[in-house]
């Protein structure tokens, strides 16, 4: 999977490399899929959600820059696989899921793994995980019209925050990169990437487009 799929689209971080090698993707995966469990595509995970295609976990993982990094905070816990090759990385991985068996389920899975470094907590990921603020990479797994304002606001300075920005059941939406900085944030646009939607429990709390 890594020789083929990842290193030949130029991911470069040895970490990620190295723990996307040493992961068996198939723990995460139904048993109904686990054949394709390292094909080159996100796959069904139930509850309508998907596990990412490899690829994509390892290009959102490169992006982040994750050496030296010290607490991650994932939204979309999912499977979780994207919280294991994290948690193969930096010390403290902070992810969470708004599926409640999802999270049962990914945390029944990471415990059999061993992992120790991940917490997982049930809830609106939108809100982020103020009382572990701040954190040093952000990564959301589910796309969204705008930027969580809350998620900006957790970012450390010099930390990175990863997502997917498009609407809702569109085709395809796009790979953002936050950078913070002293005096405030750079955007960089990454590439193109299809996921599913960050589910919102009351959406007249959504502030407007940024
Ligand atoms: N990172 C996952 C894939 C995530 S798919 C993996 O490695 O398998 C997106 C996940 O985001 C789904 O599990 C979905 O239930 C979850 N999700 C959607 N909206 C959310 C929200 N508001 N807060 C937290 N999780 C959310």
């Amino acid at each position: 999977m890594v020789n083929d799929q990842i290193i030949p689209r130029g991911i470069k971080d040895q970490a990620v490399l190295a723990a996307m090698r040493r992961i068996p993707r198939h723990r995460f995966i139904p048993a109904f899929y686990s054949a394709f469990a390292y094909y080159d595509n996100p796959l069904p995970i139930g509850h309508g959600q998907t596990i990412s295609q490899p690829f994509v976990v390892a290009l959102m993982s490169d992006a982040l820059a994750l050496q030296g990094a010290k607490k991650v905070l994932e939204i979309g816990t999912g499977s979780g696989y994207q919280a294991a090759v994290l948690a193969e990385i930096v010390p403290h991985v902070f992810t969470i899921e708004i599926v409640e068996p999802l999270a049962t389920e990914a945390a029944r899975t990471l415990a059999e793994l061993g992992y120790r470094n991940i917490h997982i907590r049930v809830g609106d990921g939108y809100q982020g995980w103020p009382e572990e603020a701040p954190f040093d990479a952000i990564i959301v797994t589910a796309s969204s019209e705008h930027v969580p304002q809350p998620l900006l606001d957790q970012l450390a300075v010099g930390g990175r925050l990863i997502l997917p920005v498009g609407k809702a059941f569109q085709e395809l939406q796009e790979l953002v990169l936050y950078r913070r900085t002293t005096d405030g944030y750079e955007r960089t646009r990454l590439s193109l990437v299809r996921f599913v939607p960050l589910i919102r429990k009351d959406q007249s709390s959504q502030p407007g487009e940024r």
